[in-house]
C-alpha cells in the first residue's frame, strides 16, 4: 500500500522549519489567526502565487472556528428576513463544498421544522423553502441536496416518533449540509501548506512592526519555546474573529472594524434519547433551535447572549443548559435531563458593531478593511461563507502590493483528501479486505480523512496495535491519534481529545478514561517524557474539571470564574537548539 504523495504535513518537524522561514524572508502576506477565515486567506493567498505565512495563538481552530453548529447552510432565518443576497451567497458555497471542494468532509442532512399553527403557517414555510431550494443552484452544479417535501403529522411522526403529538400540527422537511468544524479548518491549512504557505499553532502575535504608520509585519511569541521572531510581510492580514479588536489595539489608532461577541451554547445527548430519522428546527423566541445529527449522538442548540468575560473559553452556565433543554422538551414526549447530557460547548460569535444592543440583531455579514497601511482586516461573516471573505481579503492584499495578482481560484481548488475520495469511497469493501479492518471503520476513516485514508492505514501496517480502539472512545482508532500529532499539528492532548476527535464532547467522561492512553501515544511523535506525559494529562483533568463546575453555576460571571481557575498552557521542554 503506498501513502498519496503531495500533501503537505503538519508534524512538529514542520511547524518548526515554517517558524523558521518565516522568521528569515519577507513575505507578501502574513496571516494572523488560524480559524477558518485565516486558514481561508492563507489558502487563497498561496494559491494566487503569493508567499504566506501563517500564525495562530493556539491550537488551530480553537476560537469559533471548532464551536459551531457545524452546519454549512444559507439560513432560514436571513430568508425570514429578507436578506436573500446572503442565502444565495452561503446556498452557492453549500453546493460547491459539497460536490468539488470538500466532497468528503461536507455532507448533507435533513431537518424537520414542525408546524404549530393551522391555516397560514404551511404556505409560508413551504414559500420560503422553495425559494432557498431554488437559491442553492449555482456554478452549474445542482443544489447538491434533495429538495424540501410537506408532510403530514401522521407522516412527520414516523419519521421522528420522538416528537408529542400535541406539540404540532403538520411538518415540512428540508436538507441542508453540516461539517466537522475544526476538522475543515485543519484540512484547510494542510492544502495552504501543500501551495507552500508556512504554518504554524502556538505562535502568537504579540506586536507589529512598523515604518513610520506602515505595518511592515508581526513579532511573534513561540509559546512552545518562549522565544520572540520578527515575522516580516509586506500585508499582514488580521483574522482573529472575535478578538479584531485586541489585535486593532496592538497597532493602536481607532480600528474600522469593531467586533461584538454572542455566545452560543450547545449539547450533545447520545442518539438513542431522541427517536428520529431527520435533523429537527424549531422557533425559538429569538432565533431557532436545532436537533442535528452527528454519528452517534445529537448536537443541540443554540442560545444567543451577549458575552464580555473571557474569550479563549467561553463557558456555559447551568442557565444556558437549561435554556437549550426546555426549548427542545417543549416538542419531545420523553424530556431529556441534565444527566442525558454527554458534552456541552459554548462558542462566540464575531458579530459586527451594529447600533441596536440586542445581539441577534448585528449583520452576520462580512466586512473587509484597510484601517493603516500594511494592514487588511476581515471579520463577520459565517463558516459557510468563509471561502466568499478570503477572496475578498486577498483582493485588499492584492491592492496593496505592487504585483499584478491574479483573481481567486479557490472556487476550482479541492482540499487535501478531496480528490480520489469518491473512487476510495466506492472501493471502500476492498479497502476493508486488504486492511482487515471492518468496512463501518473504512467509512469513518474516508469520511475524516478523504483519499488520505493511506496515510492512516500505513501507520496500521507498521504497527498493528494501532487498529484498535481507544480504550473508552471505540468511534476513533489509536492510530488517528498518532496521525494527529504525525501530519494534523497537534501539539497537545487537549488538540486531540477536543478537535482532531471531539471526545471531550461525544462521551460522559468527557475525554478522561483515555486521556493517558492518548498521552501516551502522543508521547513518540511528540517527543515527550514520563513527566510531560504526567502534566498533560493533568493539565487536561483540570481542564475538564473546570468546565463541569462552571456548567453549575447559574450566572456567566461565576461560570467564567471557574473557567479562569484552570491553567491555560502545558509548558513543553525545548527541542534541543531551541531555548525556553
Ligand atoms: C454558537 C455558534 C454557532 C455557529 N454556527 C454556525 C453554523 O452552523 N454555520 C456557519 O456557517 N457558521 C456558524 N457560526 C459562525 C462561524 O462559526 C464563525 O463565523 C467562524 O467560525 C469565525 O471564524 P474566524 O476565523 O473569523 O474566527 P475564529 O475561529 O475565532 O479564529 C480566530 C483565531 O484567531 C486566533 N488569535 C487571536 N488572537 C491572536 C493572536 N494575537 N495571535 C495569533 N492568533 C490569534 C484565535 O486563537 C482564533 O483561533 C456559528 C458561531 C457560533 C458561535
Amino acid at each position: 500500500m503506498t501513502a498519496r504523495l503531495g500533501t503537505a504535513r503538519l508534524g512538529p518537524g514542520e511547524r518548526y522549519a515554517a517558524l523558521d522561514s518565516m522568521g528569515s524572508q519577507e513575505l507578501d502576506v502574513v496571516v494572523v489567526g488560524g480559524g477558518v477565515v485565516g486558514a481561508g486567506v492563507a489558502l487563497d493567498a498561496a494559491t494566487r502565487g503569493l508567499s504566506v505565512g501563517l500564525v495562530e495563538a493556539r491550537d488551530f481552530a480553537s476560537g469559533t472556528s471548532s464551536r459551531s453548529s457545524k452546519l454549512i447552510h444559507g439560513g432560514l432565518r436571513y430568508l425570514e428576513q429578507l436578506n436573500f443576497d446572503l442565502v444565495r451567497e452561503a446556498l452557492q458555497e453549500r453546493s460547491l463544498l459539497l460536490q468539488r471542494i470538500a466532497p468528503h468532509l461536507v455532507r448533507p442532512v435533513p431537518f424537520m421544522f414542525p408546524l404549530t399553527h393551522t391555516g397560514w403557517e404551511r404556505p409560508y414555510v413551504g414559500a420560503g423553502l422553495v425559494l432557498y431550494d431554488s437559491l442553492g443552484f449555482s456554478f452549474g452544479f445542482t443544489r447538491g441536496v434533495p429538495g424540501h417535501r410537506h408532510l403530514s403529522r401522521r407522516r412527520a411522526l414516523r419519521l421522528a416518533p420522538a416528537l408529542r403529538r400535541t406539540s404540532f400540527t403538520g411538518a415540512v422537511q428540508y436538507w441542508d449540509a453540516q461539517v466537522d468544524d475544526a476538522r475543515y479548518v485543519m484540512t484547510l491549512l494542510r492544502t495552504a501548506a501543500t501551495y507552500g504557505a508556512h504554518v504554524a499553532s502556538r505562535a502568537q502575535v504579540v506586536g507589529f512592526l512598523r515604518e513610520g504608520e506602515r505595518v511592515t509585519g508581526v513579532r511573534v511569541c513561540d509559546l512552545e519555546t518562549g522565544t520572540e521572531l520578527d515575522v516580516r510581510a509586506r500585508q499582514v492580514v488580521n483574522a482573529t474573529g472575535v478578538w479584531t479588536d485586541d489585535i486593532q489595539e496592538l497597532v493602536g489608532g481607532r480600528g474600522q472594524i469593531h467586533v461584538n461577541a454572542s455566545k452560543g451554547v450547545h449539547l450533545l445527548v447520545p442518539r438513542d434519547r431522541i427517536h428520529s430519522l431527520t435533523g429537527i428546527i424549531l422557533r425559538t423566541e429569538k432565533s431557532v433551535l436545532f436537533v442535528i445529527p452527528w454519528g452517534r449522538h445529537w448536537i443541540i442548540g443554540t442560545t444567543d447572549t451577549a458575552w464580555t468575560l473571557d474569550k479563549a473559553h467561553p463557558a456555559a452556565s447551568r442557565t444556558d443548559i437549561d435554556y437549550v433543554l426546555d426549548h427542545v422538551n417543549a416538542v419531545l414526549s420523553v424530556p431529556l435531563t441534565r444527566d442525558d447530557v454527554e458534552g456541552v460547548y459554548a462558542g462566540l460569535r464575531p458579530l459586527l458593531r451594529g447600533e441596536s444592543e440586542q445581539t441577534s440583531q448585528l449583520s452576520r455579514e462580512h466586512v473587509v478593511a484597510h484601517p493603516v497601511p500594511g494592514l487588511v482586516m476581515v471579520a463577520g461573516g459565517k463558516f459557510t461563507t468563509y471561502r466568499v471573505m478570503a477572496a475578498d481579503a486577498v483582493d485588499a492584499v492584492a491592492h496593496g502590493l505592487d504585483l499584478r495578482v491574479p483573481p481567486s481560484c479557490t472556487d476550482r481548488i479541492p482540499l487535501a483528501g478531496a480528490e480520489g475520495y469518491q473512487a476510495r469511497w466506492n472501493s471502500r469493501n476492498r479497502l476493508a479486505e486488504s486492511s482487515g479492518l471492518h468496512v463501518a471503520r473504512i467509512e469513518h476513516l474516508l469520511q475524516r480523512y478523504g483519499s488520505m485514508i493511506d496515510e492512516v492505514l500505513v501507520l496500521i501496517e507498521a504497527d498493528p496495535s494501532l487498529a484498535r480502539p481507544l480504550t473508552g472512545a471505540d468511534d476513533y482508532l489509536r492510530a488517528e491519534i498518532v496521525y494527529a500529532a504525525t501530519h494534523e499539528g497537534a501539539r497537545h492532548l487537549n488538540d486531540v481529545l477536543t478537535r482532531r476527535t471531539h471526545i471531550s464532547i461525544e462521551t460522559f467522561h468527557r475525554g478522561l478514561a483515555v486521556a493517558e492512553e492518548a498521552a501516551e501515544l502522543l508521547a513518540g511523535p511528540l517527543g515527550w517524557d514520563a513527566e510531560q506525559v504526567k502534566r498533560e494529562v493533568e493539565y487536561y483533568t483540570k481542564r475538564v474539571e473546570a468546565e463541569r463546575a462552571s456548567q453549575e453555576q447559574d450566572t456567566d460571571q461565576e461560570a467564567d470564574a471557574i473557567q479562569m481557575g484552570a491553567p491555560e498552557i502545558v509548558p513543553v521542554a525545548a527541542p534541543e537548539g531551541r531555548s525556553l
